[in-house]
């Protein structure tokens, strides 16, 4: 058995909170949603969960600091299962709550991202969750903003409340599984009997019988509606970031707790702005006395005009940056810059004048000779 601090990787002085932050980063590593079917990970992830459980008890910590893996009912001598120190899937699921908080420890903008949720795990009925994307502008992602969207969802029926049964009349237990929802079934095989256990076939799982109908939803229970939801967008979001609202997604019938509505947010391209990370990238075309002589040049930024000195002997292609000036980070003060490269812009067609002063500013200058970096021809 390894030893319950290497396996965290903290040292044996660690403080809670050194312990919290090592569990929390190998969980997340080796969570099974994202290392679907992979044994190893979940060995690692519960091997993780065991030691960090242990060593978060100050009583246990203290046993296994001094008698190692028996004293805190671990050792391989020491019996599965004593002290509740092997744990299931299931338990390691129901712990994550108090520890990452809430039942979406890896579903929402500040996090990771994951696919099933713990809810579905725990084994309580849940209705569907919903997604939506959600356009926005960088004035949005500069400085975030609410939204209102609309979306159709499964709405609890209002004239059933949600039972079903018409209007005056009550759904009765269901006869075939008296209420429980669920019907054992014992099957004869190659290996003998046994008994397996499966949603009632007559009520799906409810436990109860509609005998008359709601007529507004077909005794389902919920209808389709459209409904409106405000959405608060934080400051800084990127194309892919994504927010789960908790209990907004479908709601189910009578029993069923609601889905949620994960909100991804996609970026509308901007016509002239391009975003790199927290920077945006925009080009200036400026002229050849321009760039020779140095200027003040008025750029749009994504919170106004703004100016910007272009120093005399400026160089087509050289990228001048504004501080401060590019989009926030996520929950963060700071602001990325806007990155202006400039173009030094050679005219094509020039008027007598003009051609005069070129031709009089190459005779001033002297050598025709091109440079190839100091190469000798
Ligand atoms: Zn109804
Ligand atoms: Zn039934």
């Amino acid at each position: 058995m390894r030893d319950l601090y290497e396996i965290l990787g903290v040292d044996k002085g660690a403080s809670k909170d050194e312990l919290k932050r090592a569990y929390r980063n190998i969980a997340k590593k080796y969570h099974p949603d994202r290392n679907p079917d992979n044994k190893e990970a979940e060995q690692k992830f519960k091997e993780a969960a065991e030691a960090y459980a242990a060593l978060n008890d100050d009583n246990k910590r203290a046993k296994y600091d001094q008698f190692g893996h028996a004293g805190v009912g671990m050792g391989d001598m020491g019996g599965q299962g004593f002290d509740g120190m092997h744990f299931s899937m299931e338990d390691i699921f129901s712990q994550f709550g108090s520890i990452f908080g809430g039942r979406h420890p890896f579903e929402d903008i500040f996090g990771m991202g994951g696919g099933t949720t713990q809810s579905a795990r725990s084994g309580y009925r849940k209705a569907k969750d919903l997604r939506v994307s959600l356009q926005l502008e960088f004035i949005d992602i500069l400085n975030g903003t609410e939204k209102t969207i609309k979306i159709k969802r499964n709405e609890t029926c209002k004239t059933c409340d949600g039972s079903g049964a018409k209007q005056g009349t009550h759904p009765t237990q269901c006869k075939q599984c008296n209420g429980s929802g669920q019907v054992r079934q014992v099957r004869q095989s190659f290996f003998g009997q046994s008994v397996v256990v499966t949603d009632c076939p007559l009520c799906h799982g409810s436990g109860e019988f509609i005998e008359n109908p709601c007529s507004s939803c077909n005794g389902s229970g919920i209808r389709r509606e459209t409904v409106s939801i405000k959405v608060k967008v934080p400051k800084g979001v990127e194309n892919g970031n994504y927010m789960t609202l908790d209990r907004q997604g479908n709601k189910g019938g009578k029993g069923i707790q609601p889905g949620d509505l994960l909100v991804f947010f996609e970026e509308k391209p901007h016509e002239y702005f391009v975003r790199n990370g927290t920077d945006i990238i925009l080009e200036a075309h400026i002229e050849i006395a321009q760039a020779v002589l140095g200027d003040s040049i008025t750029v749009p930024t994504i919170d106004g005009k703004a100016s910007l000195k272009i120093p005399k002997g400026m160089q087509s292609g050289q990228v001048l940056r504004m501080r401060g000036k590019g989009l926030p980070r996520l929950r963060s003060n700071y602001r990325g810059d806007q990155l202006i490269r400039i173009i030094v812009e050679i005219p094509t067609s020039l008027s007598k004048q003009e051609k005069n002063l070129y031709n009089e500013l190459d005779k001033i200058s002297g050598s025709k000779n091109p440079s190839f970096n100091k190469m000798e021809l």
